[in-house]
């Protein structure tokens, strides 16, 4: 189904469509198995000026009015539908810009923002540790004031685009004593003294994106760095993923088309019993539904991303909670059936869909999993039930 989309979109997807066409598809097998970092990819997304869909005009980017998340669903699913990986260096990039764009002062926009919009700089965001993933108001990083610097000690752990970024915005406890309350966030730059980086994951999917754990251990980092004020960390954290998990579901989206399309191709050659295994209604059926359930995606996510870009940002977090637990969840669905219909040989990793299988998973477990995506639905319809009973 063809959804509604400026010149402008249509272009920057089309842009996106033939980098996944042409770039990542030839090396996605290799890059997942050697778990390499898409330099390559980056610079072909930035000659295509793709890393400018999400910032500013004003600052170098291409984003005339709202926040680009239209443009950063597009890109991020068509790279998705290739290698949901290696699309991560641009989504997290996004993650990692968001809250700058949001909160950030014009001299901090105007020092981050064209680097990052040409290409030349990844970003990163920076709020989970090992005691505190879903209760990320357990954070224990903190930042003492410390004359014209605050001084960060703590770890951060899963941060995606870890050591490969060169800015990072990260959460730390101005006033540990508050709780979450008070939490502030700040913009480090990569080669902070004191700022280094940990552990490698070593991952189910999504190999050629890393995973890494960011260690700051009397990291000074000067106080114009502070993102908004401080104490409102959590409120920053928050705006961002309300804004940032469009780009999850699209992310989602782009693995379940990827893995109907390679099924299409497949059924239509595969033969068993002297036909092609396309005409077995089991199969039919299967498919059908695998098409039904990304359209639904496709229409929830544009539809949301179209409202953020529109300014109607007013109690978005529910519906950005949906868009993400859906799209992830027909990921998950789709790719499993996708395996089931490649049968043994979609075990294999002769063919994309096992490695789709793998990615698809993650998509329901970063960015808040999908049992806290459905604690946030779950507290809106307590809210609706109260007002609805008067
Ligand atoms: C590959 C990867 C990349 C990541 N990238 C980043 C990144 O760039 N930046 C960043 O800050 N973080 C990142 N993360 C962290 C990610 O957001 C967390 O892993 C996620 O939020 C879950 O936290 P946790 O792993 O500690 O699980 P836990 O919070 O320990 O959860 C364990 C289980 O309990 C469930 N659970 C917890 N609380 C509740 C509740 N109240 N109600 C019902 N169920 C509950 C969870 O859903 C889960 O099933 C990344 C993680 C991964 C794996």
């Amino acid at each position: 189904m063809e959804h509604h989309l400026t010149e402008d979109q249509r272009s920057i997807r089309d842009l996106a469509r033939t980098i996944a066409e042409e770039k990542v598809k030839p090396v996605r097998a290799r890059y997942d198995e050697e778990n390499i970092f898409p330099r390559d990819i980056v610079e072909a997304m930035a000659k295509a000026d793709l890393f400018r869909v999400f910032v500013p005009a004003a600052y170098e980017g291409l984003v005339e009015d709202g926040l680009g998340i239209t443009n950063v669903c597009l890109v991020t699913e068509e790279i998705s539908k290739a290698c949901a990986g290696i699309a991560l260096a641009f989504a997290g990039t996004a993650l990692g810009v968001f809250p700058i764009v949001l909160f950030g002062s014009d001299e901090q926009k105007r020092r981050y923002l064209p680097g990052i919009a040409a290409g030349k700089q990844l970003a990163a965001f920076g709020l989970t540790e090992p005691m505190a993933g879903s209760d990320a108001g357990a954070i224990r990083t903190t930042a003492r004031r410390d004359g014209k610097h605050y001084v960060l000690n703590g770890t951060k752990v899963f941060i995606t685009n870890g050591g490969e970024a060169d800015v990072y915005v990260v959460v730390a406890l101005t006033q540990p004593e508050r709780g979450a309350r008070g939490a502030s966030t700040f913009i480090v730059e990569k080669d902070t003294p004191g700022f280094s980086f940990g552990k490698k994951e070593t991952k189910m999917g999504i190999h050629a994106s890393v995973t890494r754990e960011l260690i700051f251990d009397g990291a000074r980092v000067p106080a114009e760095n502070l993102l908004g004020r401080e104490g409102t960390g959590f409120l920053v954290a928050m705006k961002t993923f309300d804004i940032s998990r469009p780009g999850v579901a699209a992310q989602a989206l782009g693995i379940a088309c990827g893995a109907l399309e390679e099924t299409l191709k497949y059924v239509h050659h595969r033969q068993q019993f002297g036909q092609s295994v396309i005409h077995f209604q089991g199969i039919q059926w299967m498919l059908a539904d695998m098409a039904i359930q990304i359209e639904a995606a496709r229409t929830l996510v544009y539809a949301l991303a179209d409202r953020i870009d529109r300014g109607d940002t007013k109690d978005i977090g529910h519906v950005s909670a949906m868009a993400k637990v859906f799209a992830s969840d027909v990921a998950m669905k789709v790719t499993t059936d996708a395996v089931q219909i490649f049968g043994g040989y979609g075990y294999m990793t002769d063919y994309p869909v096992e490695k789709m299988m793998r990615d698809a998973k993650i998509t329901q477990i970063y960015e808040g999993t999908n049992q806290i995506q459905r604690n946030v639905i779950g507290a809106h319809l307590v809210k609706e039930a109260a007002r609805l009973a008067g």
